[in-house]
Order: C-alpha cells, then sequence, then structure tokens
C-alpha cells in the first residue's frame, strides 16, 4: 500500500512524497515505515511511543481514531494511508525543523524565563526558533503582535504593509515613533523589531495582499495572524488561509472593543462559518471613521500574539471554535461558540469558491481605478480642490457636516452640522433645491447621508471625495486633522 508524507516530514523520508509498504494493519505499515526510515519514528511517535497528537493519520478518507480497530484497523494493497499533521496541536514545519536547530549561548540567556518553563522548554524555544509567522498589516494589531512575537524568539516574521507612518497612528501603533512619521511602516517596523531581538529575520512584503499575491505570499509561512481593518483584505486572508491550509490568528477592533478568534485550522470553523457574507459597505465604519481606544489593539494584538505562540508550541486550548469578545468600557471578557458550519463555501464539505476572488466586489465596494470615481451609487463625488474652487468663485453652494459634535470641536470647514443619525429627524433644515456638499471625516458617512438625501427628493447632492481629511490635505492644512 501507499503511504503519503506530508512536506514538513518529507526531509526524513528521503524526500519522498509517497512510500510504498507491505503490510496488513495500519500499524504495521507504519511499522515498516519507520523502519525504512528510522529519523521519522521521533516525528510520529512520542518518546512513549504514542502517535503524537499533532499527527494525524487517515486511511483513505478517514481518521483512524474513528476507525473501529484504530490503529489495528486491517489494509488492503489498495488502500493508502495519510499522515496529516494538525496545524491546531503544533506547528509541523517548526517541529520538523527545530529537531536539527540549536540555541546560541546568547540565546539561552536571552530567553532564559522561557526555558525554565516546562512548557516552552528548550524544545520549545527551538520550535519558536523555527516559525515562520506572516502578520498581515504593521498597524494597531500588528505593533504588539509583532513585537512580542520577536521579543519571544519568532524565528521568522513576514509582515505585509504599504502604508507610511502618519501622527495619528501614534496613539496606539506603538512600533513607530514620532521621528517615523512619514517613513513606510514596514521599514519603522524593521527598525524596532530589530532593536528588540536581533536573532529575528524579517521578511518585508511592502504590496497591498491582493488575491493576486496571496497564495505565494503565504506559501512560506506556517502560521498567518490578521491584523487588518478592512473587510475585504479580512475575507482575502480567511479564504487564502483556508486554501492554504494555514491557521488565521484573527483579531478585530472598534472604538472600545474587539474579537479574537483562530480560524482556519484542519477541523474548527473558518471567517465564513462565522460571517459568510459581509456587511454591506459603509454599515460597519473604519477606526479612521469610528475612532479607537489605543490600548484596545494593544490588548487584542497581544491576545493574537498568544494564539500564535500556543500554536507553534502545541500548548493549551486555542481559540479555535470560539470567539472571544472583549469589551474595554466594562472590562469583560465573554465568549462564544462557533461551530464549522457544513455548508461553508469555503471550508465546508463542498465548498464553491475554491479560488481566491475579486474582494472588493465581493464586499460591495467600487473598482479601484486611477481616476477618483466621479459618480458613486448615482452621488456626484466632488474633490476637496474643485469645492475650493468653487467657493472661492463665489458659488453658494451648502456644505452640510454629518459628523459629531465633538469631532465638530477639533475641526471644521464653515459646514451646516447635523450628525448622520440626526439627518432623518432634522432634513428640515435643508433646502431641497439648493446645491448641498455633504461632508464627514473621509466620505463614508456623507456617502450615506447624501444618498438618504437623494432618495427624499433633493436633487443636487454632492458627497465630498476624502472628507475633511483630505481637504485637509489638498486644500488647506491648518485644519488640523485627527
Ligand atoms: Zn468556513
Amino acid at each position: 500500500m501507499n503511504i503519503h508524507i506530508p512536506t514538513p516530514l518529507r526531509p526524513y523520508a528521503d524526500k519522498q512524497a509517497v512510500v510504498h509498504v507491505s503490510a496488513k494493519t495500519v500499524a504495521d505499515a507504519l511499522a515498516a515505515l519507520t523502519s525504512q526510515f528510522p529519523e521519522l519514528r521521533k516525528h510520529l511517535y512520542s518518546d512513549e511511543g504514542k502517535l503524537r497528537s499533532f499527527v494525524n493519520v487517515y486511511l483513505n478518507d478517514e481518521d483512524i481514531r474513528y476507525l473501529d480497530k484504530k490503529e489495528n484497523a486491517p489494509v488492503k494493497e489498495s488502500d493508502s494511508l495519510s499522515i496529516i499533521p494538525s496545524i491546531a496541536g503544533g506547528a509541523p514545519v517548526a517541529e520538523a525543523a527545530a529537531s536539527s536547530a540549536a540555541l546560541t549561548p546568547e540565546e539561552m540567556g536571552r530567553y532564559s524565563r522561557h526555558l525554565i518553563l516546562p512548557e516552552v522548554g528548550e524544545e520549545g524555544q527551538l520550535k519558536l526558533k523555527a516559525a515562520r509567522v506572516l502578520c498581515i498589516g504593521a498597524g494597531g494589531l500588528g505593533a504588539p503582535l509583532t513585537m512580542y512575537l520577536a521579543a519571544a524568539g519568532v524565528g521568522t516574521l513576514g509582515i505585509v504593509d504599504f502604508d507610511v507612518v502618519e501622527a495619528s497612528n501614534l496613539h496606539r501603533q506603538v512600533i513607530h515613533g514620532t521621528s517615523d512619521v512619514g517613513r513606510a511602516k514596514l521599514d519603522s517596523a524593521e527598525d524596532s523589531l530589530k532593536a528588540i531581538n536581533p536573532n529575528v529575520k524579517i521578511v518585508k512584503f511592502p504590496m497591498r495582499l491582493s488575491s493576486e499575491n496571496a497564495l505565494s505570499i503565504f506559501r512560506d509561512f506556517d502560521i498567518v495572524a490578521d491584523g487588518t481593518d478592512n473587510f475585504p483584505t479580512r475575507y482575502l486572508v480567511n479564504d487564502a488561509c483556508v486554501l492554504s491550509s494555514k491557521p488565521n490568528v484573527y483579531a478585530s477592533i472598534f472604538r472600545f472593543e474587539g474579537q479574537a478568534s483562530v480560524f482556519a485550522t484542519e477541523t474548527g470553523p473558518c471567517y465564513r462559518c462565522l460571517y459568510p457574507e459581509p456587511p454591506p459597505p459603509g454599515l460597519v465604519p473604519s477606526c479612521a471613521e469610528g475612532g479607537v481606544l489605543g490600548i484596545l489593539p494593544g490588548m487584542l494584538g497581544i491576545i493574537q500574539a498568544t494564539e500564535v505562540i500556543k500554536l507553534i508550541l502545541g500548548q493549551g486550548e486555542p481559540l479555535v471554535g470560539r470567539l472571544l469578545l472583549v469589551d474595554t468600557l466594562a472590562m469583560r471578557f465573554r465568549e462564544l461558540k462557533l461551530h464549522k458550519n457544513p455548508d461553508c463555501p469555503v471550508c465546508g464539505t463542498h465548498p464553491t469558491a475554491t479560488k481566491l476572488i475579486d474582494y472588493e466586489q465581493f464586499c460591495g465596494l467600487p473598482p479601484k481605478s486611477a481616476e477618483p470615481a466621479t459618480v458613486v451609487n448615482g452621488i456626484a463625488q466632488m474633490q476637496p480642490t474643485e469645492l475650493k474652487r468653487r467657493m472661492d468663485a463665489g458659488d453658494k453652494l451648502f456644505v452640510l457636516d454629518v459628523r459629531e459634535p465633538y469631532e465638530f470641536a477639533i475641526a471644521q470647514i464653515g459646514g451646516h452640522l447635523i450628525p448622520l443619525n440626526d439627518l432623518p429627524r432634522r432634513m428640515g433644515e435643508l433646502n431641497a433645491n439648493r446645491e448641498i456638499v455633504v461632508h464627514c471625516k473621509v466620505g463614508g458617512r456623507s456617502q450615506k447621508a447624501a444618498e438618504f438625501l437623494a432618495q427624499n427628493g433633493f436633487k443636487h447632492i454632492y458627497n465630498l471625495a476624502g472628507g475633511i481629511t483630505a481637504w485637509s490635505e489638498k486644500v488647506d492644512p491648518l485644519v488640523p486633522k485627527y
């Protein structure tokens, strides 16, 4: 019969993907395999001679643990055995590589408080050293996540980010400092991480994660940690993790609340089991629109780092099948059970999503184009420079500001303030026949307001593209950005 050897174990089986053995039972077959390749033995079996917890053996398509006779189940020549290392119980790539590495005296000193923990020890520290973790984003979540993973001795950290450090990032993205404003986040993050632990190899991906590049970027990593703040990328990360069988250590944050889980393990649910479809655009504001308490991504990023380290070590109980909810105002942690959905379009029994798609479109966002959109959902988009030109020309435009009063107090451009939620009640304050330019902070809420007004008979509505933030950048830098 044939035994399929998974990639991480092939170095110990003469690099073969399939090994042929003659056997009467599953146990016979494994014994024949390990006598042919003695090095495999310690990877498959514990010192007590038991199959390691992170190794699953399948006879054809059935896990042998669910067979009546388990390891003693009879086999035929036409059967095949597959060895499937379970990612949820430990990172097998790290395990395999860890066995051939050693800690230097400098590392022994650096990690001494880990080495004296029985759950980590030298074996665990070597697993961390061999592990390759990919972090999507070097922002609020990515900052504590990468800093703690680097400090803990994770050997290879990949980071995907194309952003530049802005002053408004500094209240939460503690990996960047004041002097880093204007630098690429990747470069600033690399400097900080190298300062924490020069042993860590940093792999920088200065690009936007996309359907085109995700699978090839993911290929060289064992675990993916999602620190993104937008739905298209979150669905992309999830689907790419499921398709490439990498656990997705997830967290997200909003204002004072956060959530975390571990998705896309072999047995657990994925993000789409929880949320098969994204919310319609505009329904859930981003951090840029809704604000975020500075320490919140710190807490959630550290929860992510903890889960990553547990997966690498194969210790504890990962957040698989559980959604952790963190409410920092009440300082309450709750937990919801998550089930793997057999009808899930990506990880279900009959998946319909078998390759990566256009996630911008999936999330209902207009396609990206080089030219700024001039009309979105029937609403004309006005550039800040155009509004300035028309104001200067004396045009009688009415500027409607749909932000909150506390935002208005920080910065304003002379608009009439009606917060978005008050608009239905206070619509009477507006003249339906006038040209109205609606603005908010970055353009999301004002687009909703403009659509609402258009549905209510307002004829000449514009949305200020990019909001007051774009106004500050393109027209008047004295208007504070917040
Ligand atoms: Zn799923």
